[in-house]
């Protein structure tokens, strides 16, 4: 189908409906007056996820359902498509959209912004793509939980020593925030599990969290990073440092150092780059392939684009002092510190875009973006956590509750807000859900594959088989190097 409208308003299509694009689209129906413009949001999974919370769901306190925020209902004056954006044609002003029922769609604009995220920034490692599944999606937290439920269960029931070693090894690759929360959120909940089995010791589990680097959470400051990695080491998870995996062929992991082990459950969270779906405006991008943008949040070279968030090279204004300076040496991006690709980043800049774009409609001056890192905080399981707010560190119980009360407060919509405080609640009274959804949870792994949780043979792909129970994701996965 294709759409061709005579139109008298300006149409700005936002690409995208996360951090950046729900920010966009609710700044712009709040500030726009009625009839100034049409604004069209387009997402490929018709909600908005709140990410900081995927390892609380993978350790299972908070549900699923309560991070998803729907993005039609939220957004009243938004035109909202659920549909992958597969093609832009910047000569032509269009965008080519494929529906969840695989029928194509043209999508007309005068003001694009590309917010598509980004995507798990994989390597050529041996078994790489087939053995492990990411950590960015509902789909990947929920399977992983049910996968640790699984594996323990599975233990218990086996008489044969090299399945039961495989089911309780876990590892986890990439020590930045997200594989640190992951490993430590997880490993919580399964020491829980384990109890519940009177032939299973808490030992028997091997849990491994790998980094290349010499540190875990470079954003902390060092002391703090290693209060975190003896916090894990005494939970009983084996930290490596400056370790590199170097093949997963058939599910054996092999180190750098030589070591070889079985493990039925891998996770990859070393790092991101830009949604793929950028390379197609044929614009200059960074070595994580995010589009070069000003401090006005404009993609260079390309009038009416926009972008903010993952996919978006942005210069740290709070890190340049003179931004004029800064703006002169655009060409050479070496010299200017950029954005990190944090939520914190993608909603400020979201609102400076929605700003500037309005002030654009209205041929008023733009704005720079300015926003000065107000630091971050972790959860390590359950009473557990470590923060460093304005420089000031803290870590216990203390960063944990304030990791909470943050990331409450940060979650959209009022709705959200209270069904997570609830289910929290609710976690004081009762003992810890330990539930695995019957029949096993679905995700893809890094080749785009589907994996089931509750499968008894690791995690190799079933192509073909139960793909149409698996939720639509917009991770571009499939593009895996
Ligand atoms: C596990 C995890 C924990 C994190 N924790 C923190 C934290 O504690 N603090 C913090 O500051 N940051 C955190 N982050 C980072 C933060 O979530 C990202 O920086 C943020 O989501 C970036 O926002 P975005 O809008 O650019 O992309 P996203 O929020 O990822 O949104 C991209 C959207 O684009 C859609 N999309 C993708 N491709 C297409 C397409 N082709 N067509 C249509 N739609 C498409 C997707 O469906 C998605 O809704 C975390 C990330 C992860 C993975």
């Amino acid at each position: 189908m294709t759409q061709q409208s005579v139109h008298t308003r300006p149409r700005i299509v936002i690409v995208g409906g996360g951090f950046v694009g729900y920010t966009v689209a609710r700044r712009l129906s709040r500030s726009l007056r009625v009839g100034e413009a049409d604004v069209t949001l387009i997402d490929a999974t018709g909600v908005m996820t709140y990410q900081p919370f995927l390892a609380e769901v993978a350790g299972g306190s908070v549900e699923p359902r309560h991070l998803a925020v729907p993005l039609r209902q939220v957004l009243k004056r938004t035109r909202v498509v659920t549909g992958r954006v597969t093609g832009v044609d910047r000569t032509a002003g269009t965008l080519t959209v494929t529906m969840p029922d695989g029928a194509s769609h043209v999508e007309e604009y005068d003001q694009l912004v590309m917010a598509p995220g980004s995507v798990p920034r994989t390597r050529p490692i041996p078994g790489l793509a087939e053995m492990a599944v990411g950590f960015g999606t509902v789909a990947d937290a929920v399977y992983l939980r049910d996968r640790v439920l699984a594996r323990i269960a599975l233990a218990a029931d086996t008489d044969d020593l090299p399945t039961f070693r495989r089911a309780l090894t876990f590892v986890v690759i990439g020590g930045g925030y997200s594989g640190v929360e992951a490993v430590a959120e997880l490993q919580n909940m399964a020491q829980a599990a384990i109890r519940r089995y009177p032939n299973l010791r808490t030992r028997d589990m091997r849990w491994e969290l790998i980094e290349a680097a010499g540190e875990i959470m470079p954003e902390l400051p060092p002391k703090l990073g290693e209060h975190t990695r003896r916090r894990l080491t005494s939970s009983g998870i084996n930290v490596r440092l400056q370790t590199q995996v170097t093949s997963m062929q058939g599910g054996a992991v092999t180190l750098s150092d030589g070591e070889r082990f079985g493990a039925d459950t891998i996770v990859w969270t070393a790092g991101v780059r830009a949604n793929p779906l950028l390379a197609d405006l044929r614009l200059p991008v960074d070595a994580r392939g995010r589009l070069q943008c000003n401090t006005f949040l404009q993609v260079q070279g390309a009038p009416g684009l926009w972008s903010a968030g993952d996919g978006a090279a942005v210069p740290d204004g709070a890190a340049v002092p003179d931004l004029a300076t800064a703006a002169k040496i655009g060409d050479n991006r070496r010299a200017v510190p950029l954005c990190g690709p944090t939520a914190q980043h993608a909603v400020r800049q979201a609102k400076r875009l929605a700003r500037n774009l309005i002030a654009t409609l209205r041929s008023r001056p733009m704005d720079d973006y300015r926003h000065r890192d107000a630091g971050s905080v972790a959860s390590l399981g359950l009473h557990r956590g470590v923060a460093r707010i304005y420089g000031i560190p803290m870590r216990g119980i203390i960063a944990w509750l304030l990791h909470r009360c943050y990331h409450l407060m940060m979650v959209p919509t009022w709705g959200r807000k209270v069904r997570v405080a609830t289910g929290w609640a609710a976690a004081l009274l009762g003992r810890r859900d330990l539930a695995p959804l019957p029949g096993g949870s679905w995700t893809l792994n890094l080749a785009g594959d589907p994996v089931n949780a509750a499968d008894a043979t690791g995690s190799v792909p079933h192509a073909g088989s139960g793909q149409d129970r698996l939720p639509l994701e917009a991770d571009g996965r499939q593009s895996a190097a």
